[in-house]
């Protein structure tokens, strides 16, 4: 599925976002949110929980990205947490979060296994907003006490089929 429709007349000033949103998604180069953004940012925004499945390269990434940057406070806490199954597709969130987040000079952590525990710990102390995570690794992180004051208010599964295939479930069960 194309990611911008030809014809919509819908543009994403129509979800009331915050101006540093906007600005972020504008200079990303985003006109029209695609089908999964129309459909899932109003109900993120309004704080529900929703599953949404959607091809790769369908905007996924950025139909929680947008709604997690809008609903951020100004408070020093990781307010957001994102699982994912593997050190790319983390890579890749973080970036795109950072991308869509710069006019709000939002800082992520992304954190997977094989990096260095001490390089993270470094990062953590730099005060992140939003965390992207493998599941071994954070859970590792939480059962070492290295994560103070953890209570992200909101948490995204992504590939959440892929990370059960994997065998994750233990692992995501733990961390809630
Ligand atoms: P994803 O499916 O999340 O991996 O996104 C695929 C690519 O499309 C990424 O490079 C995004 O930055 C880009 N993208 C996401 N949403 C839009 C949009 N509404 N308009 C144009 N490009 C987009």
């Amino acid at each position: 599925m194309p990611l911008e429709q030809e014809g919509k007349e819908k543009g994403f000033e129509e979800f009331g976002l915050k101006e540093f949103v906007l600005k972020g998604i504008k200079e990303a180069g985003f006109s029209t949110p695609s089908p999964v953004q129309e459909q899932s940012i109003p109900i993120v925004l309004q704080g529900k929980d929703l599953i949404a499945q959607a091809q790769t390269g369908t905007g996924k990434t950025a139909a929680f990205a947008i709604p997690i940057l809008n609903a951020l406070n100004r408070n020093q806490e990781i307010e957001a947490l994102v699982i994912t199954p593997t050190r790319e597709l983390a890579m890749q969130i973080s970036e795109e979060i950072l991308k869509l987040g710069r006019f709000g000079r939002i800082k992520t952590i992304c954190m997977y296994g094989g990096q260095s525990i001490k390089r993270q710990c470094d990062l953590l102390e730099k005060k992140p907003k939003v965390m992207i995570a493998t599941p071994g690794r954070l859970l590792d992180h939480l059962q070492n006490g290295r994560i103070a004051h953890f209570a992200p208010q909101i948490v995204v599964l992504d590939e959440s089929d892929e990370m059960l295939d994997m065998g994750f479930l233990d692992d995501i069960e733990e961390i809630f």
